[in-house]
Formats: C-alpha cells, sequence, structure tokens
C-alpha cells in the first residue's frame, strides 16, 4: 500500500502544535505504540508526532498549522477500525481524540444527547439509559471505539434492523474542516431541508474531510420487553426465510438478526474461555435473534408463538430461548467473540460484503465455490448481521495449517469474493469503510462517474490533501 510522499513536517509546525495542545495533549515516544498498531496488528504505523487536543478550539488550532505548513493529519477515535484507516504512514500527524469525552447534553423531551467525538459508544449508551433512554449503536467494539470513530466509519452493528446504521442516527456534527474552520451543525433538528445534508459527507468520510469534534445523537424508549433467542437451521436460505417469518408473527419486534455457520461456533468454543454449545446437537447454521417490545409484556408468547411456527414449517430444527440475563450475555459472548476466535486461526483473508438478503444464500454458494478454486482445503467462516444483508465472509486456513497458509492467496480470495459480490450488485465494505486496505480495490470497482464525484468533493473540501491522505481515495 503507497501513497505519494511528502516532506517530513518542519520542526517550526511540530513546535507551534505542541504549544497549541500543551504538553498533557503531546504523546511522548515511549507511549506511542498503541496508537501505531490496530486490532489485527496488519498495518504498523509511524507518525511524526502524536497529539490529543482537549477541546474544539485546540483541535482547530493544530489544523490550522497544518493547513499553513502543509502537514496532512490522520484522526484517531478508539483505534478499533478494522480497515488501518487511522494508522498514520510516518509523514502526517497523529490527532486523538480520546481527551474530549464531555456529554455536552442530554433531552429526553427532544429525545437527543449532544456529546463530544471522543466519548466512548458504552459512555453514550450508559448516558442515554441513566436519562431513562436507548442509544442504540451497538457494536462488538463498543467499550473502545468512539462516537467520532463510529459516525466517521458510519458503523452498522447488530441493531441496524430495527434502528438504522449511525448514519440514521446523527442529527447534527461539528466539526473542523481541513482550513482549521469550526463548523458548527449540532443541529437537533429531525426536519431542514435546507440545501444538501453536508453532514452525511462526514458521516462515514474516514477522517478524509475534516475531524468531527461532536454530535447531536438521536435516542429512543428503552426497551421494556426483550426476548433472545439461538436457533439451529439447516441452510441459509432457511435463515433467510426465517427472518421474513419473525418479522411477520412478531409485528417486526425483531431488532437483531445475526447469522453464524457452524465453524464459527467450533472457532469460539476453541479460543474463547467460557463460551458454551448453545444447543444439544450442531447444525449447518444458526441465527441469533433478539426481540424486543415497548410493552412490558406480551412479546414472549408472541416469540414462542412465532417459533412454534417455524418448526412446524421446518425452518429451523431446534431453539432456545435465553431464560436469564446471563444465559443472554452467553449467547452474544459467542456472537461477539468471533473475530477474535478467527484470529485465532491466523490473518486469513476476511471480507465484509453486502448483497439483497435474499441474495445471501446463493453468495454463500458461488463464493465458496470460488474460494475452492483457489485454496482448495481452506475454510470459510461466514457470518454476520444478515438481517442488513451484511456478511463477514473471512476465509482461514485448513484446520491446523500454519497461520500464514493464505499469505500468497489472500489477494486472490480477495479478487474473487469481490468478483462474485459484483455480479450481485452487492457492496465490498458493508459497515467497516474503506481505509488503506480496500483503497485499491475501491478504485477498481466503482464506476468512473462515481469516483469523479468523490474526487471532486474531497477537493473541494481539502484542496491540499491534508485530511487523512492515502486512505479511501
Ligand atoms: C471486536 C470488534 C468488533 C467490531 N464490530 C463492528 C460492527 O459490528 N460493526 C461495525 O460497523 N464495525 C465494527 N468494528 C469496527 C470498528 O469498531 C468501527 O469501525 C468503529 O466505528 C471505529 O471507531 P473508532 O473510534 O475505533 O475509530 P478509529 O478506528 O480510531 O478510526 C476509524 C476511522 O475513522 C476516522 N476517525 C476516527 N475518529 C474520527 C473523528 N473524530 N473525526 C474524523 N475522523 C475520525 C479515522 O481516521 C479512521 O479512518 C469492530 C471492531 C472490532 C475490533
Amino acid at each position: 500500500m503507497h501513497r505519494r510522499q511528502r516532506p517530513a513536517p518542519p520542526d517550526a509546525a511540530l513546535d507551534a502544535i505542541r504549544a497549541a495542545v500543551g504538553a498533557k495533549g503531546v504523546i511522548n515516544r515511549e507511549d506511542a505504540a498503541p496508537f501505531l498498531s490496530e486490532w489485527r496488528g496488519r498495518w504498523p504505523g509511524e507518525a511524526a508526532l502524536i497529539v490529543c487536543p482537549a477541546s474544539t478550539q485546540e483541535v482547530a488550532a493544530v489544523v490550522k498549522i497544518c493547513a499553513a505548513h502543509d502537514v496532512a493529519i490522520t484522526p484517531q477515535g478508539g483505534n478499533t477500525g478494522l480497515v488501518g484507516g487511522q494508522i498514520p504512514f510516518g509523514d502526517e500527524i497523529l490527532l486523538s481524540l480520546k481527551r474530549m469525552r464531555g456529554i455536552r447534553d442530554i433531552e429526553p423531551l427532544n429525545n437527543t444527547m449532544t456529546v463530544d467525538a471522543g466519548l466512548t459508544l458504552a459512555e453514550a449508551q450508559g448516558a442515554a439509559q441513566e436519562a431513562g433512554r436507548l442509544f442504540p449503536l451497538s457494536i462488538g467494539s463498543e467499550g473502545s471505539c468512539q462516537i467520532g470513530g463510529v459516525i466517521s466509519t458510519n458503523a452498522g452493528g447488530v441493531n441496524v434492523l430495527r434502528y438504522g446504521n449511525t448514519r440514521e442516527l446523527v442529527l447534527g456534527l461539528e466539526a473542523v474542516l481541513p482550513s482549521g474552520d469550526i463548523w458548527n451543525g449540532l443541529k437537533r433538528l429531525r426536519k431542514d431541508n435546507t440545501g444538501y445534508d453536508i453532514k452525511q459527507l462526514l458521516i462515514g468520510g474516514e477522517g478524509t474531510l475534516g475531524i468531527v469534534t461532536a454530535a447531536v445523537l438521536k435516542l429512543f424508549p428503552l426497551p421494556q420487553e426483550k426476548v433472545t433467542v439461538c436457533a439451529g437451521v439447516s441452510s441459509a436460505a432457511d435463515a433467510v426465510a426465517l427472518l421474513s417469518h419473525a418479522q411477520g408473527a412478531t409485528g417486526g419486534a425483531a431488532t437483531s438478526f445475526e447469522l453464524m455457520a457452524r465453524i464459527c461456533l467450533d472457532l469460539a468454543l476453541k479460543h474463547i474461555a467460557g463460551t458454551r454449545d448453545p444447543l444439544s446437537k450442531p447444525h449447518p447454521f444458526y441465527v441469533l435473534m433478539e426481540f424486543s417490545s415497548g410493552r412490558k409484556s406480551g412479546l414472549r408468547p408472541a416469540v414462542e408463538d412465532m417459533l412454534a411456527g417455524a418448526l412446524e414449517a421446518g425452518m429451523i430444527a431446534d431453539a432456545v430461548i435465553a431464560e436469564s440475563e446471563a444465559q443472554t450475555q452467553g449467547l452474544w459472548r459467542i456472537r461477539h467473540s468471533i473475530s477474535e476466535a478467527i484470529n485465532g486461526e491466523g490473518l486469513g483473508a476476511r471480507h465484509d460484503v453486502s448483497v439483497a438478503t435474499s441474495d445471501i444464500p446463493v453468495f454463500l454458494e458461488k463464493a465458496g465455490a470460488a474460494v475452492a478454486r483457489i485454496a482448495p482445503g481452506a475454510r470459510v467462516v461466514a457470518f454476520g448481521h444478515i438481517g442488513d444483508g451484511n456478511v463477514h465472509y473471512d476465509v482461514v486456513g485448513p484446520e491446523g495449517a500454519d497461520p500464514h497458509h493464505l499469505d500468497d492467496k489472500r489477494a486472490a480470495i480477495e479478487t474473487a469474493v469481490y468478483d462474485v459480490i459484483g455480479a450481485f450488485d452487492g457492496s465490498i465494505s458493508a459497515e467497516h469503510g474503506v481505509g488503506r486496505h480496500r483503497r485499491d480495490s475501491l478504485a477498481k470497482r466503482k464506476s468512473a462517474v462515481e469516483l469523479e464525484m468523490m474526487r471532486a468533493i474531497k477537493s473541494a473540501l481539502d484542496p491540499k490533501g491534508l485530511m487523512n491522505p492515502g486512505k479511501m481515495l
């Protein structure tokens, strides 16, 4: 992965940046490592300087200095991104939002909450809950990822089926633009048709158009009853049919609908302490479903009726309803630990793709055949948010193989999987973003017209190309 080299930032610029954030805002060399390596250890980074401003004004001061001296910036949130977007190449400064963790206000009557970008997602969820409201975004990394990070990647997660992606959960934004100007777009409006919706460019912008410093988030009523079910099914087609049946039979009460191939459970049971097989016999696929309702009762019988109907129709082979919070957590622990469990088998080839939900069974078939042609014996670990058509399609070497077994086949596997995705008019990055990882694939697979529009937006807002260069475009 290459990009145009820039001259090293001049000392005068670095000194001015240090002065702008003060001693507390500068990370020393010996503390730099956690900022420069990411979750899978795939893209080791380098930075000319790492700074953690404490306020929007400090972020603006840093960006103004960078703009004046042509110094590039990589914004970083919780550093949980899976495509290397938050890791600098070496001649940028790294700007971490970790010190900006304030909650500016919570307004239950408006169902809104205004927070700083460095607040972790778990902290935002907790603050909403204390105010008697739900902030529904939920992803496996929620203890570490930040509001600015989930906005910049338009994170998805397990509740998209009911509440939408991050894009649907943001009403307003504050951002520091590449010029160093502060844009205050912290509106709490649900209707505002006054021209281009600028915040939507920054949502999913991966730090290439500016630095998100605060956001107005949408809140919802807290669910009063929840039911969690794990069902064994014999095929992905049955899982897709079950989704439609479950939504119909419960009045659309499903908030999560997660598919896991059997191998996901095998790897979780092997690598993750404390996980347990949820059903007495193995099944080719499992569906983890969560239903929720704003009423205190009535949901459980509806879910039981739905399951009885699914059993009778042969859509499911077996199912368990969680009877306690501990059992619920146990089921979700399996789902949330799959990525970590796969790491235990080596890097392999990882994909985060989407197709129309009804295309998932045929996609799995065709992609499986393509992978088998390139890497006979490789194991496909498919799981994900099937309710959103999103499959994490990971491929690891044969059982017991060297962790680097697929290294020389990774590129060919990726091309083959993306070709299948192309045939379904799907997406090569459903929720993780583009970053470094998918930059070149994106350039090959987006239409010339679409790439031209993206480049026009980039050069209008960031004419010097200082914001997260070498990522996405
Ligand atoms: C175990 C695990 C499970 C995960 N599960 C999911 C999942 O279910 N769904 C999902 O969508 N993702 C998931 N992810 C991916 C990741 O957590 C998300 O992409 C998350 O949104 C990244 O947030 P972050 O704060 O860590 O951002 P970072 O990793 O620090 O940065 C990500 C990108 O955003 C930019 N950025 C960060 N903060 C800002 C800011 N304030 N302003 C401008 N740009 C910024 C960075 O430059 C980078 O390009 C998972 C990751 C892990 C490790």
